[in-house]
């Protein structure tokens, strides 16, 4: 799949790209587009991103808080696919054991959001183990995803953590060889 990520400035201080963009990525692929949403305002950002082409959205739990739920029944109204939640480096597990039952994928961040390129949070992996024992007491198939500094040697922590779809970024741009690369962090 490919994993975009939308920074709003406010939500984190970039901004990244619109929906523009993510219209032309979904006429030129037919890959799943997991929309990360980094903004303040996923009520506002879910559904003009739902029809410039994203599969799932993700928005983040620290904006929302108790109206989690709101949010979801929202992009389930407008049709996405597939709805995930979305935590910060410092945001606990706890924070999403309400509706854990309603969503379809926890992405946790492993580095702070807002810019590429930075190492992977070790002190996160405690945080995976935990949510995927929560995933493993329901009764769905939920995504566990891990998003920040994914390279050779950590993608190893974090799917031994628990993890099931890892996000690379710099692992990827950055390599000489970027299908060899793909093949490391898969096998
Ligand atoms: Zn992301």
């Amino acid at each position: 799949m490919l994993h975009v990520d939308i920074m709003d400035g406010h939500f984190v201080p970039n901004l990244s790209i619109g929906t523009p963009v993510v219209e032309s990525i979904r006429k030129s692929t037919d890959l799943f587009l997991d929309v990360h949403l980094m903004v303040t305002d996923p009520m506002k950002y879910g559904e003009i991103f739902h029809k410039a082409g994203a599969d799932g959205l993700t928005f983040h739990i620290e904006v929302t808080n108790e109206k989690a739920s709101e949010v979801i029944k929202q992009y389930r109204e407008f049709g996405c696919k597939k709805v995930g939640i979305s935590l910060n480096p410092d945001t606990p597990a706890s924070a999403i054991k309400d509706i854990i039952n309603e969503i379809d994928l926890v992405l946790v961040m492993t580095v702070h959001p807002g810019f590429g390129g930075q190492s992977f949070i070790h002190e996160c992996l405690p945080k995976i183990q935990e949510i995927r024992k929560m995933i493993n007491n329901t009764t769905r198939d939920i995504d566990l995803e891990v998003d920040g500094g994914i390279n050779e040697e950590t993608v190893i922590l974090a799917k031994e953590a628990g993890a099931n779809v890892l996000v690379a970024g710099t692992a990827f741009f950055k390599a000489d060889d970027r299908s060899k690369i793909i093949h490391i962090l898969r096998s």
